[in-house]
């Protein structure tokens, strides 16, 4: 496969990166495009089909893993699969843009390691597990057992930290911004002189 960089940015749920990355995309010298992933899940809030995700049935998600369409997919919570698109990617690069991952720290691993070179791959830290039930209460978009179903997850997902690129530690909003701004400018700047 040939194109541009691949960026992953892979944490808790509630620890901010989806804030992170809706910076980044802002910033048009990163000439980055949103990978749009396929989900399972039913839409929340105001999230729209073809932006937020591609919200697709069960049944048609489970084809797709049939057809080998999907670059990585998970079963993140039970019955509510996530998976990249191969074309999805292919759409990215055709319009000669970088792609931005916003996924979960097993399929963000899983890109690094099918495009090592091409590949960067940040791991977001929220300050404490304490402070990432509190933001995901304060977002009200979940019941209290899926806020204690992703709080579980958290931890196991905390201990895959120290196998990415980068670690931010977002304490502090703005400083992780900038970081997260000159990591990814130094990555798309380099020359990945291997085709993968
Ligand atoms: P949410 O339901 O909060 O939108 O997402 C739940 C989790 O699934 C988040 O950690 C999110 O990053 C992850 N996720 C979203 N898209 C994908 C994907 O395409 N693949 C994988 N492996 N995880 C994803």
């Amino acid at each position: 496969m040939k194109g541009g960089k691949l960026i992953v940015f892979s944490a808790p749920s509630g620890s901010g990166k989806t804030t992170i990355v809706r910076h980044l995309l802002r910033q048009e010298n990163l000439n980055l495009e949103f990978s749009i992933s396929a989900t399972s899940r039913t839409p929340r809030g105001d999230e729209k089909h073809g932006e937020d995700y591609y919200f697709i049935d069960l049944k048609d998600f489970k084809q797709h893993i049939k057809n080998n369409d999907f670059l990585e997919w998970e079963e993140v919570y039970r019955d509510n699969f996530y998976g990249t698109l191969k074309e999805e990617v292919e759409r990215i690069w055709a319009l000669g843009k970088n792609v931005i991952f916003d996924i979960d720290v097993v399929g963000g691993l899983r890109i690094k390691k099918k495009f090592p070179n091409k590949t960067l791959a940040v791991f977001v830290k929220p300050p404490s597990v304490d402070e990432l039930k509190i933001r995901l209460k304060k977002r009200k978009t979940e019941s209290d057992e899926k806020i204690n179903m992703r709080i579980a997850k958290a931890s196991v997902e905390m201990a895959t930290a120290p196998q990415f690129d980068f670690i931010i530690e977002n304490d502090t909003l703005e400083v992780a911004l900038k970081e997260a701004e000159a990591l990814v400018s130094t990555h798309i700047q380099k020359s990945s002189s291997e085709e993968e």
